[in-house]
């Protein structure tokens, strides 16, 4: 059975959403995705505020109640029939996210099994034949093919596969 790995942030769970929403609040903003495609969310917001990102991330809940990626787990329930799937998050950079990721995953993907949910730093660690990830740098030191799930921050840079939605996650793996 050939084995999927699947990235956490911007491909099931939408923490730019999350970190859009607290901004807005926070400083009676109105940004949206669009104002930041192409581009890396702190480098659309004016110098002295850039630093909060940083610190929602940082907070004990924030990875708890992240939006789920529009049909992430219809077509990854189904790819989970004909491939066995892992999802590694590069989880490292946040430790309090160990806990909130791990129930996350739980709840919302219930026909994985904890077994195959990798918390990781450097993913080149990750033995596997493909890798739905939205940051190229992973690809770099992976064996298998990597296939870039589409995110404001990648939306300009050229991938050899680029997926911009599950639907298309679906069409690559099971073609009409
Ligand atoms: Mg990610």
């Amino acid at each position: 059975m050939k084995r999927i790995c699947v990235d956490m942030d911007e491909v099931l769970a939408d923490a730019l959403g999350k970190l859009i929403r607290l901004y807005n609040a926070e400083f009676s903003e109105n940004l949206t995705v669009h104002d930041m495609w192409g581009n890396w969310m702190v480098n659309v917001l004016p110098p002295g505020r850039q630093d909060r990102l940083m610190s929602y991330l940082q907070e004990d809940e924030f990875f708890e109640d992240l939006d789920i990626i529009p049909n992430s787990q219809r077509v990854l329930e189904r790819l989970s029939r004909g491939y066995e799937i892992f999802v590694a998050t590069a989880a490292m950079e946040f430790p309090k996210s160990f806990g909130p990721k791990f129930r996350w995953l739980e709840r919302h993907f219930p026909f994985l099994s904890p077994t195959h949910f990798v918390f990781c730093g450097d993913k080149s660690i990750l033995h596997a034949d493909f890798l739905i990830d939205d940051m190229p740098r992973h690809f770099e030191r992976f064996a298998g093919q990597g296939v870039l799930f589409t995110a404001a921050h990648n939306a300009k840079i050229a991938a050899p596969v680029r997926v911009n939605n599950w639907l298309e996650v679906e069409d690559l793996f099971f073609p009409a």
